[in-house]
């Protein structure tokens, strides 16, 4: 029994996970956005058809009031629809808008289904199934084009297809209980093919979140890659501001593959760079940079100077897998990053600040700020004219 209630429930309604909940939201509600321009303009046409073809019988305000509110509302939500709501950087909005939309939604569904229901009952025997077919057409292009808001889709189908089904089965006219079999059963398809869409677009979303995860973690340590550390670059060039880079480098590594294997060399890499990334903290990444170079990257303000000292104690002092000892040698810098020239700028300067520190003898940190003050308090150098070889 709790099988089966599984079963219906996950039938009606698929799981979310809320890994791919913001790009769920995000894509749901551009989608309803682009769609529900080519809805409301549609629906927009249909009023004055609408107005003209209600029977006399169903009362003045059934033929002019409620298409009147239904082209209002239409152009209401046409004009809302062109604005730019920037639902990629502000997923908030989305959130507002699918709940908006599924609001809207059900305002638009009492409009038509009380037209409908008033013209199917004002209007003569002959004609008044076209009424409910013409509002079940109407319901199952709504919830197509609502599809990636389920809830706002449902609302549609019970809405308009529920009551105008359910009063059809009460005349007890064969025709008329045809009419609403076959209007709730496409009414059923199309719920059965919004779950199919929505069940696709989350796989397809987990599905692209893994490969973006895979393209910018390094496979051994799990860490960022350098590609992964240039996209932040980025960010961090887009606020604005300082930033600062650590680069990290193992000392005499090699010497630890050619004595213990490249296998414990690997175990050596992914301990390191758990304590790398264990420095890291908010507004920082850590990442490989490639070999056995990490990077720490983040604002002045997330990343202080102070973070290299205990680093490279941490990794000094840490039990190793090749029951040996560890160090690594760091250059600091910092600068802006407001474009690719900024970002090979700090990394030289980082990097000349490393060699520096291996130069020095190893296990310490140089701040290139240091470095340039030293050398330039050196300058100026005298260029010799002729070079004794
Ligand atoms: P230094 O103190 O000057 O940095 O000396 P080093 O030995 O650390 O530097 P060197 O550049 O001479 O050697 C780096 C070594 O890192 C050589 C390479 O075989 C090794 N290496 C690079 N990537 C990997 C990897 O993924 N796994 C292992 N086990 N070794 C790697
Ligand atoms: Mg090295
Ligand atoms: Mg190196």
């Amino acid at each position: 029994m709790d099988r089966l209630r599984t079963f219906l429930r996950n039938a009606a309604i698929p799981d979310l996970p809320p890994e791919v909940r913001n790009d769920f939201v995000v894509a749901s509600a551009t989608t309803v956005q682009k769609q529900g321009r080519w809805l409301f303009a549609g629906l927009l046409l249909t009023c004055p058809f609408a107005a003209l073809a209600t029977p006399d019988g169903a009362g003045w305000f059934v033929q002019w009031g409620l298409p009147g509110l239904m082209a209002l509302y239409c152009a209401l939500g046409l004009k809302t629809l062109f604005t730019n709501f920037q639902f990629q950087q502000k997923p908030w909005r989305a959130e507002r808008f699918i709940m908006s939309s599924w609001q809207s939604s059900l305002v638009g569904a009492l409009i038509s289904t009380s037209w409908a229901i008033a013209a199917w009952l004002g209007a003569d025997d002959g004609v008044r199934l076209y009424y409910p077919v013409i509002l079940v057409m109407g319901s199952l292009a709504t919830a197509y084009c609502m599809a990636s808001i389920r809830a706002a889709a449902a609302t549609h189908l019970v809405v308009d297809i529920g009551a105008i089904a359910l009063l059809l089965m009460l005349t007890g006219s064969t025709l008329d209980i045809a009419t609403a079999v076959s209007l709730g059963v496409a009414g059923l398809f199309q719920w059965r093919m919004i779950n199919e869409h929505h069940r696709q677009v989350v796989e397809l979303l987990l599905l692209k979140r893994k490969s973006q995860a895979l393209a910018m973690t390094d496979p051994l340590t799990g860490v960022l890659n350098r590609r992964a550390l240039l996209d932040f670059a980025g960010e961090l060039g887009a606020q604005g501001g300082q930033s600062r880079l650590l680069i990290i480098d193992i000392d005499r590594f090699k010497a630890i593959n050619d004595t213990h294997g490249h296998d414990v060399g690997d175990a050596v890499l992914q301990d390191v760079a758990r304590l790398i990334e264990g420095a890291a903290g908010d507004g920082v990444r850590a990442a490989r940079l490639g070999g056995e170079e990490f990077a720490l990257l983040g604002s002045t303000a997330a990343l202080p100077p102070g973070k290299a000292l205990p680093l490279l104690a941490a990794i000094r002092e840490a039990a190793m897998p090749h029951a040996g000892r560890v160090t690594v040698s760091i250059g600091v810098a910092e600068g802006t990053l407001e474009d690719d020239a900024a970002w090979r700028e700090l990394y030289h300067r980082a990097d000349k600040a490393l060699y520096a520190a291996k130069r020095m003898g190893r296990d310490r940190a140089v701040h290139a700020a240091d470095l340039e003050a030293a050398e330039g308090a050196a300058s100026p150098r005298v260029v010799p004219e002729r070079r004794v070889a």
